[in-house]
């Protein structure tokens, strides 16, 4: 493109942009069907979304199987472009499964909203005073969101922290209030940053500060979820690996990552893998559940494993994660995708805690098929045969073309586009 500078842009019809980016961008047919034809997401429905909508974007959507959580099946919409992913889980919660299921528990489900004070001529004074006002401030936050209190929810309690006493900087020096708000069934950022917004004056009236920033934490230590799995080790036998010997290579695996940032940003990563693709199936702000997850890793001060694995008396394998889970069943794009809204009745869930629970237990799955993978096999020789596919394609196969030069590829060990490429131009000759 040679400009990026496309005024009114905001204000065009989906076909107005289209014309548009064609005159800039030369767009083929096949590119504007693929935009906005055959999506589940109607395009006009995203342009209500958000700014500047030329289309929409799909991934694949995908169902791990087997999993079975405090008793309760559970089919898991994923939505993903990473192959094997899926494959993984599956194949973990069918290990599990017999093992009894995984079990989870879950916290309340409370955010935090902050408010920023500067500029008080005595912090320690400021800070009593809204401690002494607590009542009122909450009060008054709840004023401004009731439905989310006769829901059972809103703000139920606050604390204030001193940032820099005594620093030098008036920049540095500041007064932090965290409103504790229970939101229920839903995320809750707009709920939050409506509350926090809306007492700022009174705290500016109470603390004789300014106040800067009113918004919520993504860090949200107090609506967490956990799920655990419990695994006696002949379940755990793979080809020539003893159960055993496939239990000692997840701990040892586990505890790399929680030594080492370096290994911990990928074990991480790989149980991303599988919380990602949930938030994003069900209309979740998968970003939010992102950063809350990997400032979580770091509580203890030192970036670390979100997962714990170890071995029990009985010599079981056992595996925790906990993590802060920001999701909800409503609000945010949880009713307006219409595949969100699919996921979330295929799920079954009936609150935003089940929610939270079931996409730990998939990314505890999702960590355990990634360790028991790297302590046997090595990662490369299950996910690069379902890899060759994508590789296929995205060297010109087409049709059935597609799954011929995959196995030809996996044959030949040689899972490459540059291959793949040969042996599409030999198979049109
Ligand atoms: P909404 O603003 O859509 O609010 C959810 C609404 O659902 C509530 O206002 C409530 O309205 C209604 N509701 C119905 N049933 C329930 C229930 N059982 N429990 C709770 N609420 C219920 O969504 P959120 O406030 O959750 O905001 C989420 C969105 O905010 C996401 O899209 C996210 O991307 C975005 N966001 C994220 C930020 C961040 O993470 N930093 C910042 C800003 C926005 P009523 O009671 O009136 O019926």
């Amino acid at each position: 493109m040679d400009t990026s500078r496309i005024p009114g842009f905001y204000n065009m019809t989906v076909q107005e942009r289209l014309e548009v980016l064609s005159r800039l961008h030369g767009l083929q047919d096949e590119d504007i069907e693929n935009l906005i034809i055959d999506s589940s997401l109607d395009v006009g429905t995203a342009d209500k979304m958000i700014e500047n909508v030329i289309g929409t974007f799909e991934l694949p959507l995908g169902l791990g199987l087997n999993f079975l959580i405090n008793g309760k099946e559970y089919v898991i919409p994923m939505a993903i472009e990473e192959a094997s992913v899926v494959a993984s889980a599956s194949h973990i919660a069918k290990i599990v499964r017999n093992a009894g299921g995984f079990t989870t528990e879950s916290t309340e489900r409370v955010m935090i909203g902050q408010i920023q004070v500067v500029g008080c001529s005595d912090f320690i004074l400021a800070k009593e005073e809204i401690l002494q006002n607590k009542s009122v401030l909450l009060e008054a936050a709840n004023n401004a969101y009731p439905s989310i209190v006769s829901r059972g929810g809103g703000a139920e309690d606050l604390d204030v922290r001193i940032l820099n006493e005594g620093s030098d900087s008036v920049y540095s020096q500041m007064l932090i209030i965290h409103l504790y708000i229970n939101t229920c069934d839903a995320m809750g950022a707009n709920m939050i940053n409506t509350m926090v917004e809306s007492i700022a004056p009174l705290v500016e009236e109470i603390t004789k500060g300014k106040v800067y920033l009113r918004i919520l934490s993504n860090y949200a230590d107090r609506c967490l979820a956990k799920a655990r799995c419990v695994i006696s080790p002949e379940l755990l036998q793979t080809g020539d690996f003893s159960g055993e010997e496939v239990r000692d290579g997840v701990i040892h695996a586990y505890q790399f990552a929680a030594s080492d940032p370096y290994r911990a940003v990928t074990h991480n990563k790989g149980i991303m893998n599988g919380i990602d693709p949930i938030v994003i199936a069900t209309g979740n702000d998968w970003r939010a559940v992102e950063a809350g997850a990997h400032a979580y890793a770091a509580r203890n001060g030192q970036y670390s494993s979100m997962t714990n694995w170890f071995k029990d008396e009985n010599g079981n394998l056992v595996g925790e994660l906990e993590l802060p889970m920001s999701v909800g069943t409503v609000g945010g794009a949880t009713r307006v995708h219409p595949l969100a809204k699919f996921s979330l009745d295929l799920l079954g869930v009936k609150s935003a805690k089940e929610l939270a629970e079931v996409i730990v237990a998939v990314g505890l799955a999702q960590n355990l098929g990634a360790l028991k993978a790297l302590a046997t096999d090595g990662i490369q020789k299950g996910h690069m045969a379902l890899h060759s596919r994508s590789v296929a394609i995205a060297a010109g196969a087409t049709g059935e073309m597609i799954d011929i030069i995959a196995q030809e590829l996996i044959k030949e060990k040689q899972i490459r586009v540059g291959k793949a490429k040969e042996l599409v131009e030999q198979y049109k000759k």
